[in-house]
């Protein structure tokens, strides 16, 4: 009985495998099987080669557990091996077997799965004794058996193997007896196996008989030979594709659409992938696509390989041509894969274009699932983003849609300011904003909606890509300053019914949670609302980009800031005004005149500080006096007209209307309000 030692440097190879080669044991299954295949695809290419005359009907890889044994049994009915052979490719650990063979049948042996590294010693990962029994193809080949106890010793003989292949029998370790479990190789070769493309057997099909599960005579095929990535997508119906998905994604509601990757040069790439429906954004997922290799599965973390916005997609993608045995980082630098990742960029952008340009009814259905992938992918990615302008597409308040470059003309008429700037009003809800969107549309202006996670950035990437087009939520200001069409429209009042007037409301806004407000004026049509609320857009957006990025927290911790805008040439705020200089002129002329004469001698005083020069000490404490004074003044005055407006309930019916269309009147102040309106009716 011949002995030997395994051909490699190290002394004692095993533990290294057993620890450290891979932390994942369960992968020796994989490297297993996969020989198994290797082994039958090899078989058919020497049939193709005309080296193999035989039959290659049939083949398959058979998987048992005999758990009193305690052994796993991989058997295929592929080459085989020689003891030469066995020599060669299993006792030379160095050696790779798979190479020379590739070198020999270059050309057909595309088919034949790539390198994971050591692969067949992997099952010393989980085995304390690994037995070949294998008999080779070749016409006179005689059956061997090797056997190794996880030494760097092994026993070859003679044994008796009548048919053609290999088996592959470990006596799993004591520490590794869950490998002898029905259930958990059953779930191993689901995930690594599924689509392998030689029929894997494990036991046999149940059926229900006298009360309980028994075996039938038919093999239990755990895969796949012909998984649907590998089919020509001329012949695909879309039910396969949804069969399909449906069968590697369960629970999910239908994909949105589908991308069917095909490539076979520079590099060798097919693939299926899905846009999933996202039901809220708990759904948000990544690492949904599964890679493999020539329908081995590898991995589900395909980072590097897809673009990153891209790993919200679901599906597969099969390449033998990435790399598999390398770092992450390797990986995203590596040419070859930096390829790959744009061409499956490219490939996305190509199907949504022609979807948005052949069916764009279904497009545009759908938009409102997709555009937070599309959005995504533009903000993140310049070449998508490229193509992604002319299929992008924007929602207006009455729930139609646009492509941007339509967009622009449908508005160019009414929404082009003085400067020459597109204008895009839009809402992010129609319903709290319904007034300002009235407003507008009112006024001929359309309405967008951009209720997306994503659409405020989105719309800050459009003002940059796009020439002078900028986004304004209806309610930042009043129409006529977000459109500016003439030069300023001069407020009606002169400056101190502004200073009443200011005072009169400013006064008198009840307190809000984290608002600030000023009180400021446009001269908008008699007919439009007296008082409005708005909130400048840059602000806005500032504090609601904040939320996404962690260094500008700062401006979500700041209070919102309002305006509240007077309407000058609505008639009530007109009278409200009129009433209250008449009612508080013999009040408040003598501050005036005190204010006007005190303001005088602090100009005076300022006037002697111009040129840096100092002031003498006497006249310093004048001006100090003085201004002191003034500030007394003011406040006086600022009493004098809060405590009038504190009376005119008409202010703060205004305040409160306005207040209250933006959804900002609450609690006390809403109370307030409404026993105010009751006794307004009496
Ligand atoms: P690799 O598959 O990467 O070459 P392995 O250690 O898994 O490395 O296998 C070494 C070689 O042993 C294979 O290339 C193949 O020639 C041979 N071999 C392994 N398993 C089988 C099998 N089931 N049938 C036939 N040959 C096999």
């Amino acid at each position: 009985m011949p002995k030997g030692t395994i051909g490699v440097t190290t002394n004692n190879i095993f533990p290294v495998i057993k620890k450290f080669l891979y932390s994942d044991h369960e992968i020796f299954l994989r490297e297993l099987v996969s020989n198994a295949v290797d082994a039958t695809q090899k078989l058919k290419t020497l049939q193709g080669a005309g080296d193999f005359k035989g039959s290659t009907e049939g083949l398959k890889v058979n998987i048992s557990v005999d758990k009193e044994a305690g052994t796993l049994t991989v058997s295929d009915s592929g080459i085989g091996m020689t003891a030469e052979e066995i020599d060669k490719y299993i006792n030379q650990i160095a050696f790779s077997g798979a190479e020379e063979f590739l070198e020999k049948y270059k050309d057909t042996a595309n088919a034949i799965i790539g390198h994971f590294g050591l692969g067949f010693y992997s099952a010393f990962m989980v085995a304390k004794k690994v037995e070949i029994r294998t008999l080779s193809w070749q016409e006179g080949a005689k059956a061997v058996s090797w056997t190794c106890d996880g030494s760097p010793e092994f026993e070859m003989s003679d044994c008796d193997k009548a048919e053609r292949g290999t088996d592959i029998i470990l006596t799993i370790d004591d520490d590794e007896k869950e490998f002898l479990e029905t259930a958990r190789i059953e779930g191993l070769l689901k995930k690594y196996c599924r689509f392998l493309p030689v029929p894997i057997i494990f036991g046999k099909e149940q059926e229900w008989k006298d009360g309980k599960y028994v075996d039938t005579d038919k093999d239990k095929v755990i895969n796949d030979v012909e998984p649907l990535w590998s089919r020509m997508p001329a012949d695909l119906k879309d039910e396969d594709y949804l069969k399909f998905y449906h069968a590697i994604e369960p629970m999910q509601d239908d994909p949105l659409f589908w991308i069917h990757l095909n490539v076979d040069y520079p590099f060798t790439l097919t693939g299926i992938l899905y846009f999933p429906k996202i039901k809220n954004n708990l759904d948000i997922r990544k690492d949904r696509i599964q890679l493999y290799c020539n329908q081995v599965y590898v991995t589900d973390s395909v980072e590097g390989v897809v673009p990153d916005w891209l790993m919200l997609l679901q599906g597969v993608i099969d390449s033998p041509d990435i790399p598999l045995n390398v770092s992450r980082s390797y990986l995203q630098s590596d040419r070859a894969v930096k390829k790959i990742s744009t061409y499956i960029t490219k490939k996305v952008a190509a199907r949504l274009e022609e979807i948005a340009k052949n069916q764009p009814d279904e497009f545009e259905k759908k938009w409102n699932d997709i555009k937070i992938f599309i959005e995504y992918g533009m903000l993140s990615d310049e070449k998508f983003c490229e193509s992604g302008l002319k299929f992008a597409l924007l929602e207006n308040c009455d729930g139609k849609y646009f492509k941007i470059e339509d967009y622009r003309k449908l508005i160019e008429a009414e929404q082009t300011d003085k400067e020459g700037n597109l204008i895009c009003l839009y809402a992010t809800d129609k319903e709290a904003q319904y007034a300002y969107i009235k407003a507008a549309t009112d006024k001929g202006y359309d309405v967008l909606l951009m209720n997306g996670e994503l659409d405020v950035h989105f719309a800050s990437m459009l003002e940059q890509k796009q020439e002078k087009m900028r986004f304004v939520r209806v309610d930042s200001d009043v129409l006529d300053n977000i459109i500016r069409k003439q030069d300023d429209n001069k407020p009606q009042f002169n400056p101190e019914q502004q200073e009443i007037a200011q005072t009169l409301f400013h006064s008198q806004i009840p307190p809000v949670e984290k608002a600030e407000f000023m009180v400021s004026f446009a001269a908008m049509s008699p007919d439009d609302k007296p008082v409005v609320i708005t909130q400048a857009e840059y602000m806005r957006r500032m504090k609601e980009m904040a939320r996404f990025q962690p260094g500008m927290s700062f401006y979500g911790e700041m209070p919102d800031m309002y305006s509240l805008v007077l309407n000058t040439k609505h008639p009530l705020i007109q009278k409200i005004v009129d009433l209250a200089e008449n009612a508080l002129d013999a009040e408040l002329k003598p501050v005036n005149e005190d204010i006007t004469a005190t303001q005088n001698v602090v100009n005076a005083l300022r006037d002697l500080k111009k040129d840096n020069k100092e002031l003498p000490e006497d006249k310093k404490k004048d001006l100090e006096d003085n201004e002191k004074h003034l500030d007394e003044l003011r406040n006086k005055k600022k009493g004098i007209i809060t405590a009038y407006a504190a009376g005119e309930s008409r202010v703060h019916q205004l305040i409160d209307i306005a207040l209250l269309s933006n959804n900002m009147l609450k609690g006390e102040g809403l109370d307030r309000f409404l026993k105010r309106s009751i006794g307004l009716l009496k």
